[in-house]
């Protein structure tokens, strides 16, 4: 039996698991990498065969964890695709968008090629293969055991990050031997809002568990949501725009429901609320049919007579031409994805939009390192948006709390809850300060815990004692860890580099720094060289 680590080790993005118990393989998750290099990343084969694999089960229907799968089935695999019910729903509206994006993007590049004489550039996926996807997808209630392939039994449990996110318990057996393994998936904080709250899980022989906010505590709900009526009672009487970028699943519900808290106040009811998103609809209509997922808090909201995702003023955008034709709208709040500004309609708003300080920025999501959110949350001024050269000049907020990731504080609380199992704890799913910073509070704990590497295997076994000396360290085909440091020291330089040229004209030592900056540009030359060999 053994567990090979795939994707998301030192990283958030790309979850991808290998389960393997006697002739069978089982993938949990198979996501998109996103950020830096994304595309040249996701074209990557695959590190195994996918006709080789027997089944998936997908945690949740985030890309970053199912994006890659219509290309698993292109190259050949024809199992069956666990997932919830709410899952099932919402990983087709993703994989629709997807595929879209990558179509769009593809014909853009190819007419550019075209003028240059190069070839042109396919999608790394067709709408017709998310269709020939969607027929391996197989719904799963939450909390019956259900047998995926002989030695391998699922069971999926809530886990409180968006509607049908599940915590997956795994009992292996091979021969005489079994074994218990949780994927925490995507966890929710401890006390949701959207949510019902993630199950306690008690025992497990290993834990795989995610770290993104494994350095870091989220404000309190009441403390976030006080922060953003207080943040949207300033601004909104004000003149200009309100931009949120936020993901179209879970965090657009979310917003809409504070809005909605809002104009109970009788604050925001006189002005629009736009979510631009072609999906938005879609997505807003699987959560209303499955509200019973939700938690207590939406459900008393719903008995009370009110519908909890519908504020005043709400117009859902599709077309493109309505979607432009925002641009031209004095007063309004702009709902649109993708949430870390790395493609989707917000990248137009924002290109047309974020020079004009009567405008503002709510950042309510993570944002990965390398995505425009993240330069802009870093600071960068000036920026290079679709194709042409911006200054930012709106006022740019960031609600923390909004998050549906556990923070860290949730994350041990959670992990505590398996204290008498003593099982060892592989930590994922985050950037490498968090994932380090999470093992350790896990072994201060009193738990074994490891931060594992992409392409790193281990041989799963109930003892605890031959758990380490288990792990089978296979050459790593790229140090994801590495990788990340360096696209976010990329993103320092840039924004160095864009204070510098701010305040050029205030440079007094003048004869000092030129001197520097001509060594600076000579080491920079020497890499850019390198990476050219
Ligand atoms: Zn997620
Ligand atoms: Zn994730």
């Amino acid at each position: 039996m053994r567990l090979k680590i795939l994707g998301a080790a030192g990283e958030v993005t790309g979850s991808n698991y290998m389960l393997e118990v006697g002739s069978k393989r089982v993938l949990i998750d198979c996501g998109f990498h996103q950020g830096r290099d994304e595309e040249a990343r996701n074209r990557e084969p695959f590190h195994f065969d996918p006709t080789s694999v027997d089944a998936v089960i997908l945690t949740h229907a985030h890309i970053d964890h199912t994006g890659r799968v219509p290309l698993l089935v292109k190259q050949g695999f024809k199992g069956r695709i666990l997932a919830t019910l709410p899952t099932v729903e919402l990983t087709e509206v993703l994989w629709r968008d997807s595929a879209r994006l990558m179509r769009e993007e593809a014909e853009w590049k190819t007419k550019k090629n075209f003028r240059k004489g190069l070839p042109e550039v396919f999608p790394l996926f067709e709408d017709e293969d998310v269709t020939t996807a969607l027929n391996f997808l197989s719904p799963a209630t939450y909390d019956d055991k259900v047998d995926v392939v002989p030695g391998l039994t699922v069971r999926f449990r809530d886990a409180g990050h968006i509607m049908g996110s599940s915590i997956l318990e795994i009992w292996l057996t091979e021969g005489e031997q079994s074994v218990k393994i949780v994927f925490s998936g995507d966890l929710g904080p401890q006390k949701t809002v959207m949510e019902r709250n993630p199950a306690a899980i008690t025992g497990a022989d290993y834990v795989v568990i995610e770290s993104t906010y494994g350095d870091r505590e989220h404000k309190t709900n009441e403390e976030s949501r006080e922060e953003f009526q207080s943040l949207m009672g300033e601004i909104l009487p004000g003149r200009g725009k309100v931009f949120i970028p936020t993901f179209v699943v879970d965090r657009a519900q979310r917003v809409m429901y504070e809005l909605m808290l809002l104009q109970d106040q009788g604050l925001a009811a006189d002005i629009p609320i736009y979510f631009d998103s072609p999906m938005g609809v879609k997505a807003t209509k699987i959560y209303e049919e499955h509200l019973d997922l939700c938690s207590s808090e939406i459900q008393e909201y719903r008995h009370s007579g009110k519908h909890p995702f519908s504020p005043d003023r709400l117009k859902y955008v599709s077309g493109v031409e309505e979607s432009q034709a925002i641009n031209d709208v004095d007063n309004g709040i702009v709902l649109a994805g993708s949430g870390m500004c790395n493609g989707g309609r917000i990248v137009h708003h924002l290109k047309h939009g974020i020079w004009n300080p009567e405008n503002h920025v709510v950042f309510v999501g993570y944002q990965a390192v390398g995505t425009l959110g993240r330069r802009l949350v870093d600071g960068q001024k000036k920026l290079r948006i679709a194709g042409e050269d911006v200054t930012v000049r709106a006022q740019l907020h960031t609600i923390n709390g909004f998050s549906a990731h556990a923070d860290r504080r949730d994350l041990m609380t959670w992990a505590d809850n398996f204290s008498k199992s003593a099982p060892t704890f592989l930590v994922t799913h985050g950037e490498p300060k968090a994932a380090n910073s999470l093992a350790g509070a896990l072994k201060e704990a009193g738990f074994q815990a490891i931060v594992p590497a992409v392409d790193q295997e281990f041989e799963l076994t109930s003892s605890e004692k031959e758990r380490v000396s288990r792990i089978i360290v296979s050459s790593p085909q790229r140090d994801v860890a590495s990788y990340v440091d360096l696209a976010r020291v990329l993103d320092e330089i840039s924004l160095s580099v864009n204070r510098l040229s701010d305040s050029a004209p205030k440079i007094t030592n003048v004869e000092q720094a030129l001197p520097l900056l001509k060594s600076a540009k000579i080491l920079l030359d020497t890499v850019t060289n390198q990476a050219k060999y």
